[in-house]
């Protein structure tokens, strides 16, 4: 039996003018994701699109797997394909949706028929159909209202196409409609999460991390391209700039009180971060902050790191719980890999009593003992690029 995917429109319907811009993207998306596994056609048809492999060596299963991962997609079926005649859409139905409907005991049938040449109107092959189905599944009854499988048989154009229930799909925006961002990566949960979830908004990925050897390890380095290779999934290609630290911090180990070390460090890179984020045309950073999750996400804190920001900042964790960015995580597979145990250079460094409440002024006045350009000149200019995809 020969399988298809049907994609229909959910957010992107609604964008009225601009909504061929936000197809086109989603069709560009989906054509970058699906190549790799074998040939295809994609065609629009109205709100729907069709994913049709056009070889036996496609990898149908992965297929299904990177639609459920393309924002943009806020529902979709796979279906089979029948032959325009009533004879075939049944005993395609009755074969392809065996299994689900043998562990159900309800069912509905709905037809649409955008080939008005075809003999039976919508509601009378739905009647044929559904007739058919109870015959061969007679433990089955019909609720109108809350079927658990609903059974749909839409006669198209070259084709007809038989499916049961829709899958959710990653729901959101296609990723590049919103402009791009710079997310600062961690290994930590939070911030894939945080870089996810703008993605899903249609925002384009490019990541910093800031690595400070020989006090964090090549596996801490690797552990974050390994997350970021699990969000590009979601984002699709994502340009990886990773940032030697270890000088900034050394010298705010030395000269900064210690209980603003941490407050200052994450001013430094800001500053850095900016920069690159600047020269790859993102208009705003994504951290993955959450208020008062440690001491560095006090309000206090966030409101000095924010000062030397020109760049909006989004932290779209901002009022979630732990418990919630976790259940994200999981859901999107970063989580068993973010609570892997190696040192990242926050922990590294990080004083024993931080300041909760620091204070503006004393915070400039101990920044006034370091060469702030030339400490933030020298990691950004030593920064290493890879692109992740
Ligand atoms: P996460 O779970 O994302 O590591 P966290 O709860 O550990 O967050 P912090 O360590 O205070 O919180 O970091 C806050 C944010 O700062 C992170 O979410 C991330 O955006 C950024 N950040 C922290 N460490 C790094 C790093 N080494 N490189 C780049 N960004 C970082
Ligand atoms: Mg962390």
């Amino acid at each position: 039996m020969k399988e298809i995917i049907l994609i229909k429109n959910g957010e992107i319907a609604l964008k009225g003018l601009n909504r061929s811009i936000f197809e086109d993207a989603l069709m560009k998306n989906l054509r970058h994701r699906l190549k790799p596994l074998g040939t295809l056609k994609i065609k629009k048809a109205q709100s729907t699109k069709v994913i049709a492999p056009t070889d036996d060596s496609f990898d149908f299963e992965e297929a299904v797997r990177r639609v459920g991962q393309t924002f943009g997609v806020s529902a979709f079926s796979r279906a089979c394909v029948a032959e325009k005649t009533v004879e075939d859409i049944k005993a395609k139905a009755g074969e392809y949706l065996a299994d689900q409907l043998r562990g159900a005991k309800t069912f509905k049938v709905e037809c649409k028929r955008s080939d008005k040449s075809f003999p039976l109107k919508s509601p009378e092959l739905a009647r044929e159909l559904g007739g058919y189905l109870l015959s061969k599944f007679p433990h089955l009854k019909v609720d109108v209202h809350n079927p658990e499988v609903l059974v749909m048989a839409e006669v198209r154009d070259f084709n007809a196409y038989v499916h049961g229930n829709q899958i959710p799909g990653a729901g959101g925006m296609p990723v590049g409609t919103a402009g791009k961002a710079a997310v600062l990566i961690s290994g930590g949960i939070d911030s894939p999460v945080a870089a996810y979830m703008m993605a899903r908004r249609g925002i384009g990925l490019t990541a910093i991390h800031f690595v400070s050897p020989p006090y964090t390890g090549p596996r801490a380095e690797q552990k974050v391209r390994d997350l970021l290779t699990i969000v590009s999934r979601y984002a699709g290609r994502i340009n990886f700039f990773i940032v030697p630290f270890t000088e900034t911090q050394l010298a705010i180990g030395d000269h900064c009180p210690e209980e603003l070390f941490t407050v200052i460090m994450r001013r430094f890179m800001m500053r850095c971060a900016q920069i690159i984020a600047k020269r790859e045309k993102c208009k705003a950073l994504i951290t993955g902050e959450s208020v008062g999750q440690v001491a560095s996400q006090t309000l206090d804190a966030i409101v000095c790191t924010d000062k030397v920001c020109e760049m909006p900042v989004f932290r779209p964790l901002i009022g979630s719980d732990k418990e919630e960015i976790i259940r994200v995580s999981r859901a999107i597979g970063t989580f068993e890999t973010s609570i892997l145990p190696y040192e990242d250079c926050c922990t590294v460094f990080t004083p024993k009593h931080p300041k909760t409440k620091p204070n503006l002024e004393l915070i400039e006045k101990a920044e006034a003992a370091l060469d702030i350009d030339g400490l933030v000149e020298r990691a950004v200019e030593n920064t290493l690029f890879e692109v992740i995809k």
